[in-house]
Order: C-alpha cells, then structure tokens, then sequence
C-alpha cells in the first residue's frame, strides 16, 4: 500500500506532545512490514541542523491562498524506510514557536493542507491512504473531497483522520478561511463546514474523512458523549460506523530500561537493582532527601487543565503529609508552574520540580520514580502511563480514554491489574487511591514487586496497533471492489461522502436548509 502521513508534528524532527511520539513511531513499523510510507510535515525552524543538513530539494511550486501566491519547497529525507517530505516557507514556520496563539494559525496549516495536496502530483505520489492527524491537518480531507477528487490522479484516494485531541479543533472565523482556502458560502452549512458560527478544521476532516479513528477504544466511546464530546459529539455520534478507537503503542526501543543509555543504571524485571541507582541518582541531582525507602510519586506532562492538576492543587497538602516524595517535569499554564513552585519551596527536599522540555530527564524520572500520577480529566490515549509501567514504576491513574484501556487497578480478590485507579473526578478519591498504593508500596512490598513485574512485561510495543491500522485501510481499499456502484454503503457515512464538489460544482448541490439539530446538541451539551 502507498500510505501517506500528513501531520504538524512528528518525533525525532519537532514534538510538543504525543502526536509527535504517534507519527515517529508509526510510519516506520508500517514501513517495515513492506509498505510505501510517506510523511508530509512543516519545515520548522526548531527542526534540529543535523537533520536538515541532511534534507535535499525536491520541488518547488507556488501555491494559490486566496488573492496570494506563496513560495512552496519540498525537502525530503529517508529516514528507518520512511520518505519524510518537509513543505518549506519561511514566512509560515520560519518562526520561534510551533504553534501560535490563535494569530494567523489557520493560514499557517491552510497553506500546508492546501501544499500537501498540491505537491502529489508534482511528487508522482497518489497514496491509497491520506491519513490526516489532528486539526492542523483537518482541512485535507475536506478539501480532497471538495475541490480535488474530480481528478483522475485524486480519485482513488481514501482518507483516514485520527483525533488525537478532540480539545483542539482549530476554530476561526469563515471569512478568513475563505479568503484562504477559496471555499464558497454554500460550503458553510451546519452539515458541512459551519460549525457554531465559525470555520472548524477538526469538523471539516469528522465531516469528509472516509474513516475517523482516535488513539484508544474508550475514548472512541466517550467522545460520542456530550461530556466529553467538545460539541462534536452529536456529529460523531452520525459517523459512528465510521469511527474506531485503535490503542496507541510507545517506541519500545527508546523505552528500555535495560538497554537505555540515559540512566545511570539499567535494570530488568528480574534484577531491579539499577532502579534504586537512579532513584539516589535523581534524588541527588534534584536536591531532594537522599531516602530509598521514601516513595518518589512522579509527574512529566504538559501543565493544563486536561492533566487533573487541579485535583493535586486542591490536596497536595493532604498528599504531602504522607511520607513522600513529589518530582514533576512539565511546562503550560501559570497557574501550575505557580502551584508547584510553591510546593518546592514549602516543602524543601521533598518535592522537585522542573518547567522545561526535558527528554534525558524524563528518562531518569520514569527510571528513579515509584509512582506515576495521572488523574486526567480526559485522556485520549496517554503515552505516560505506559513507559511508567516498561520502567516499573506503577501508574496512578483516573478511569478515563486511553487509561482506562492500559491500567486495571490492582484486585486482591484475584491478584489482577497493573496499577491504581479511581472513576470519579474528585480530589479525595484520587488521594484515596494514593494511599492505597503507599500501604502496597510499604507493607507489601511482595505485590508491589509483582505489580512492578507485571507492568515491565506488559506489550505496549506498536505492533498490534500498527496491523489494526493495516486492517482498517485494506478495508478500505477493498470497499471499491466488493460494491463498486456502493449499492448499499454504509447508512450513516453516505450523506457526507456524497458531497463531493469540484470548485466550480460547489455552488451546484441542493442548498439544503441547516439540520436542525444544532441549537439542541447546546442545550444537551449545556
Ligand atoms: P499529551 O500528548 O497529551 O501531552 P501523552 O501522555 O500522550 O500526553 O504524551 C506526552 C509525552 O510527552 C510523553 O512521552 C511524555 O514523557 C512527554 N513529555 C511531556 N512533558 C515533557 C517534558 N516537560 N519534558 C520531556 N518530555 C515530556
């Protein structure tokens, strides 16, 4: 299969989160099993030299937004079987940041959906599969459909787009999302572009993608919620058949506890004796009591609201007044760098903590610590939890998407699970369920073994993943064949599929009046 990765970040060349851990890690074990894997990507400035000092020029080209015509390079680089194809402009991601503030976000990733479809041609590349990640690159789906796929070199290609978080759909004004993308007003309807009164690039790509997938089955479930649906619930409920839920995998070679050359010591299941070198280790290195039998509780995570860091706010007193330790890496809001700058300086060698992208440390956290906490208020899938569980360090965790999926709670009925959860988002339960894994980790340490034991030998690698994405796109590709006039496709994905206009036959369909719906899914969501 031809598959073609379009994203706005991927590890090792630019990462604010886990969507850049997803993309690195997916398209070379595709490739490896023998598919044509492709990865289009912004050429950002903060793209380490040595990588682009090994890039070459491929093509050059203009491309059309609105009134402008914009310099377009493609750079590309072969990297473990995958071509990674680089859409160069200065002016859109020569800048200091990867993500702006709002600003002129939505002509920054309308250039680069429009660039990536504009440069298949030039680049004799015609995949079966776009697969489209999160917003930045929502509109390429849409504007397949719309303006390209009367083509003949477009016509064949089957869109995926893969909700990493629902939170961030990148919503502007349509007037400015016209004027970039050349889209006319019988396109913003509620049943198409229109969403609440804006243009949404997440909307757009749930609208027009043939498949929708998100990064674990239970988020899946929960995002056809009003709870947790970011008002695009009603919408995903209607593309239900369409959506699946496929469990993310972490790079199992970068996270290796016995081979990971960034701890001061290595340690496996069986001989857990490193494990306390890099506790000493990072107790000395962050100032903390130097004290092997005082449990390290962990935090590494952007610092926002979605992370359940007010649930810490509200009882890191409580927390604190247990014997323990509290490390936390991370970088966002404020309001946390505050908390927890407050909380070094209150409690003095006994919590840590950092506010900067860290890598190396990272590693040595996970390594040194014996807990990790992550009460998320949602979670789509979380990367954390697992490499926890591959250094043997035990979870803590709310019931929530992806977590829910990776750590069961530990049973003493029947001896199952890997961590330790709780379901509600309320500070106390969480502090409960803290408690619960100190009274393991002090008076039984036999089950606190078998737990470390059992979470580094759990199978978080991407293989599994990876043959679930393989099933989905052979699907696909096959759905042609088997029905080629789609005598009876699938009942709720037609009406959206159905509206495949050119630029010119977009004035043409049925200027059907708004669904209704759309006032009530507020008062539900209300
Ligand atoms: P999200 O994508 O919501 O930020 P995930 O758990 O899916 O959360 O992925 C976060 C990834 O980023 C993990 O690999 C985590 O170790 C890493 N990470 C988060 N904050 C930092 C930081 N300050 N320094 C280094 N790595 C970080």
């Amino acid at each position: 299969m031809k598959i073609l990765f379009t994203a706005s970040e991927c590890v090792p060349f630019c990462k604010t989160g886990g969507l850049a851990d997803v993309v690195g890690a997916l398209a070379p074990v595709l490739a490896k099993k023998g598919h044509d894997v492709r990865v289009m990507l912004p050429l950002y400035s903060m793209i380490p030299h040595d990588y682009v000092a090994q890039m070459k020029h491929v093509i050059d080209f203009e491309v059309e937004l609105g009134w402008r015509k914009q310099y377009c390079g493609i750079e590309a680089l072969e990297k473990d079987g995958v071509t990674y194809y680089f859409i160069d402009n200065k002016y859109y991601f020569g800048r200091s940041y990867i993500y702006g503030m709002g600003g002129d976000e939505y002509e920054r990733y309308g250039f680069f959906d429009r660039a990536c479809l504009n440069a298949l041609p030039l680049l004799d590349f015609a995949p079966d599969i776009l697969h489209a990640h999160d917003w930045q690159a929502g509109m390429i789906p849409a504007l397949l459909k719309i303006q390209y796929q009367h083509l003949p070199f477009y016509a064949n290609i089957k869109t995926v787009f893969t909700i990493h978080n629902l939170q961030y759909q990148g919503i502007f004004g349509i007037p400015e999302v016209q004027d970039v993308l050349g889209l006319g007003d019988s396109l913003f309807t509620d049943d198409k572009l229109e969403c609440y009164g804006c243009a949404n690039f997440m909307k757009a790509a749930l609208v027009y993608s043939d498949e929708i997938t998100t990064v674990s089955p239970s988020y899946a479930e929960e995002i056809q919620t009003s709870y947790y649906g970011e008002r695009m619930d009603g919408l995903l409920r209607a593309r239900k058949e369409s959506l699946s839920g496929v469990l993310n995998g972490i790079d199992i070679g970068e996270y290796t506890p016995a081979a990971d050359p960034l701890l001061p010591a290595n340690y496996t299941a069986d001989d857990l004796s490193g494990k306390a070198v890099c506790k000493e280790e990072l107790q000395k290195e962050l100032g903390l009591e130097v004290k092997k039998d005082v449990p390290i509780i962990s935090l590494i995570t952007r610092l926002s609201n979605q992370k359940g860091l007010d649930l810490i706010d509200r009882v890191i007193g409580e927390i604190m007044e247990e014997d323990v330790q509290l490390v936390v890496l991370g970088m966002g809001d404020a309001r946390y760098v505050n908390l927890f700058s407050w909380a070094e300086q209150h409690y003095p060698g006994r919590v840590a903590a950092r506010f900067r992208m860290d890598g190396a440390l990272a590693h040595r956290i996970y390594a040194a610590s014996d807990m990790f906490l992550m009460p998320s208020q949602f979670e789509p899938c979380g990367l954390s939890q697992m490499i926890a569980l591959r250094y043997g360090t035990l979870p803590i965790v709310r019931e929530t998407g992806g977590l829910r999926d990776t750590v069961l709670s530990y049973n003493e009925a029947n001896n199952a699970g890997n961590g330790f959860t709780f379901f509600n988002y309320n500070a106390h339960d969480m502090l409960f369920t803290i408690r619960r894994a100190l009274y393991f980790y002090n008076s039984n340490k036999a089950v606190w073994e078998m737990l470390q034991k059992r979470g580094m030998e759990g199978d978080y690698s991407w293989d599994h993943s990876a043959e679930t994405y393989l099933s989905l796109y052979q699907h696909m590709l096959k759905q042609p064949q088997e029905a080629p006039k789609a005598k009876k496709p699938r009942a709720p994905r037609k009406p959206k599929v159905d509206v495949v206009v050119d630029v010119k036959a977009e004035e043409a369909p049925k200027a059907k009046k708004p669904r209704a719906p759309r006032k009530k899914k507020t008062e539900t969501a209300e």
